[in-house]
């Protein structure tokens, strides 16, 4: 076992990790661990933009992008957090833009912008011009930025290092942040790095389903680790489905292109969207849109020998056009479907794409051992977090935006944090638990294979806990995680080796996942309305009386040694904006 010791531990490199590794490293000995070499982070997938009120192609504000965030929040955002995410988007976006980040640009050389679901002028009035990207590329460069930054400013990077644990030791009887215990995936030795801050920055949880745009490597480790050692999770029965999945592979086809001005159709060829959202169609909010596509199928509407997709429709727009701003997502289409864009439309269907909810953190994204108190010298940002900017349904280009600025908040707060803090002694053996997960897994003989596991893991949540839900679908998801988590305390991995064992750490994963899973149904069970992108068939109408409050979930130990979820729930931050209904 190696140890080290660092003012300020921050777990990922995707944008909000390395956006808070930019900050944290210019104030205070930083290092990044991260299970994938940095710029392989999810964050580098992301296509169509960023958005903020920067008004370069038309008039705009903060105040309506604030708006927008809310009322596409379904009003379960925190106000507050949403002000500043709107206010601080401009200089995020310069930021990047100084750093030397290519952005597609206007004829008189400032930042391009363009149309992206939700984002509004004048409160609902007509789609703005709001998102700024690079091609479809947007987080490939912002990746690839922020990695030469990082690298300028000297941060230690340990790629390729899983962290498995987070090590807390009480201090006068409260519970203080210690590091964190990680594991070298290309020796299989274990690391205790010692931190006065730590920031979890792992990204999000989509594996979780099996029709999904989410990389391979997205299963909610900072969530499920933390939620093991006792912090809450915030909102997890809002996962976000994203309408344009490539169907039957849920490869992303991002919001770009109905931004660029593709159109959904239905086997009649018909435009439905004008049917279920008349001024915004085919850019209201995802969540908007989602439903309506799965209703058409379900009505029968669909197109294809199954009629169980719709189809998006770019083919008015000009070839020129498409390979300027959409080129990697029409080779997408190519690649995988053998579908031409330029003269075919292309076959899509919702794919689980976004977790709303994640670490509750405040503004200064400190983590919330509660509704109140705060755990001292630990962070959150990104995915992983819940501050909550996105509420019950995220509008498309608020994640890169919420990753540069509350990435920045956090490398900032958590350097500060160091600066001040004592140093809080390591408890004895941090490493004894992990271990003892790894050897557990790794002895156990002839057990069933992982890969099932995570198979029915995916298709139960993808039958039972999608777009569409209600109690008798969440109670089977329920029975079958509960039976599942027993066939998985069984499982065995095939390589017992110690040098690069993917197969081991897949099987830590599932483990997250199947965690996640539990609060996830067990949130959407007792979240008896509909919301954002939570739709109960039982009960269709939003309920502001009783459930306008996050969820706050609980892991609980049960008197024969397993766990459980206990759930609470926590006020909605309202500053200006009351509930209404929503039109599109
Ligand atoms: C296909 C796709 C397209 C998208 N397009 C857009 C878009 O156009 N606009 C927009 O706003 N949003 C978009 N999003 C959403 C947005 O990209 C993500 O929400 C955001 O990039 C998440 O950034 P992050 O830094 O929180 O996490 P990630 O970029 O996912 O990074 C997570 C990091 O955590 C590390 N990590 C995870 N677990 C561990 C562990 N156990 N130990 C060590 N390290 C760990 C990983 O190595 C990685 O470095 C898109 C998402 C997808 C999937």
């Amino acid at each position: 076992m190696q140890t080290h010791q660092y003012d300020v531990v921050i777990v990922g490199a995707g944008g909000a990790g390395m956006r808070a590794a930019l900050e944290a490293g210019q104030r205070a000995r930083t290092a990044v661990i991260t299970k994938l070499y940095p710029t392989r982070s999810h964050t580098g997938a992301a296509q169509g933009g960023m958005c903020a009120a920067l008004a370069n192609v038309e008039e705009d504000s903060p105040e309506w992008h604030t708006f927008d965030t809310v009322k596409g929040g379904d009003f379960l955002v925190d106000q507050d957090a949403a002000e500043i995410m709107a206010k601080e988007a401009i200089d995020a976006v310069l930021d990047l833009e100084k750093m030397g980040l290519p952005f597609n640009r206007t004829p008189d050389g400032t930042i391009d912008q363009r149309r992206f679901g939700g984002h509004t002028r004048n409160h609902g009035e007509a789609a703005v011009r709001r998102a700024c990207y690079s091609a479809d590329r947007t987080g490939h460069m912002i990746l690839q930025t922020l990695y030469q930054q990082c690298i300028k400013h000297n941060v230690d990077f340990f790629s390729e290092f899983y962290v498995l644990d987070l090590i807390f030791n009480e201090v006068d009887g409260e519970r203080r942040t210690a590091g964190v215990v990680a594991y070298d995936l290309a020796s299989g030795e274990i690391h205790v790095v010692r931190a006065k801050s730590v920031v979890f920055a792992t990204g999000g949880a989509g594996k979780v389903y099996k029709t999904t745009s989410n990389a391979h490597t997205l299963t909610g480790d900072g969530m499920a680790i933390a939620y093991r050692r006792g912090v809450p999770l915030e909102d997890m029965e809002f996962f976000q489905f994203h309408p344009t999945g490539l169907a039957g592979l849920g490869i992303l086809l991002s919001e770009a292109a109905r931004g660029e001005g593709a159109i959904l159709r239905n086997c009649d060829g018909e435009r439905f969207m004008e049917r279920y959202a008349p001024t915004l169609k085919d850019l209201a909010p995802r969540d908007v849109v989602a439903r309506a596509m799965a209703n058409e199928v379900r009505e029968g509407r669909g197109a294809g020998p199954n009629k169980d997709y719709v189809l998006l429709d770019l083919t008015h727009l000009e070839p020129a056009h498409i390979d300027a701003k959409l080129p990697d997502i029409t080779e997408f289409a190519r690649t995988y479907l053998g579908i031409e864009p330029y003269t075919e439309p292309v076959p899509v269907f919702p794919t689980a794409h976004y977790a709303m909810g994640g670490i509750p953190t405040t503004v200064e994204t400190e983590v919330l051992a509660d509704n109140e108190r705060v755990i001292p010298g630990m962070f959150a940002a990104g995915e992983v977090a819940c501050v909550s900017v996105h509420g019950a349904n995220r509008l498309g280009t608020n994640s890169l935006l919420d990753i540069n600025v509350f990435g920045r908040r956090a490398g900032i707060a958590a350097a500060a944090f160091a600066a001040k803090a004592p140093w809080v002694e390591l408890p004895e053996s941090p490493e004894a638990d992990t271990v003892a997960l790894l050897e557990g897994m790794r002895e156990r003989e002839d057990g069933e294979r992982i890969a099932d596991i995570r198979r029915a893991l995916q298709e139960t949540m993808d039958a039972n806990a999608q777009v569409f839900r209600s109690e008798a679908t969440l109670k089977q998801a329920l029975a079958d995680i509960a039976s599942l988590r027993e066939r998985y305390d069984r499982a065995s991995v095939q390589d017992k080796g110690r040098r690069f064992n993917t197969d081991l750490l897949e099987a830590v994963e599932l483990g997250f996942l199947l965690d996640l899973a539990e609060v996830i149904v067990t949130g959407a069970l007792e979240r008896k309305e509909s919301r954002g992108g939570h739709f109960r068939e039982d009960y269709q109408n939003r309920d502001d009386v009783n459930y306008m409050r996050h969820t706050m979930a609980y892991r609980t130990e049960n008197a024969d040694g397993g766990a459980a979820v206990r759930l609470d729930f926590k006020p909605v931050v309202v500053t200006r904006y009351q509930p209404m209904e929503r039109k599109f």
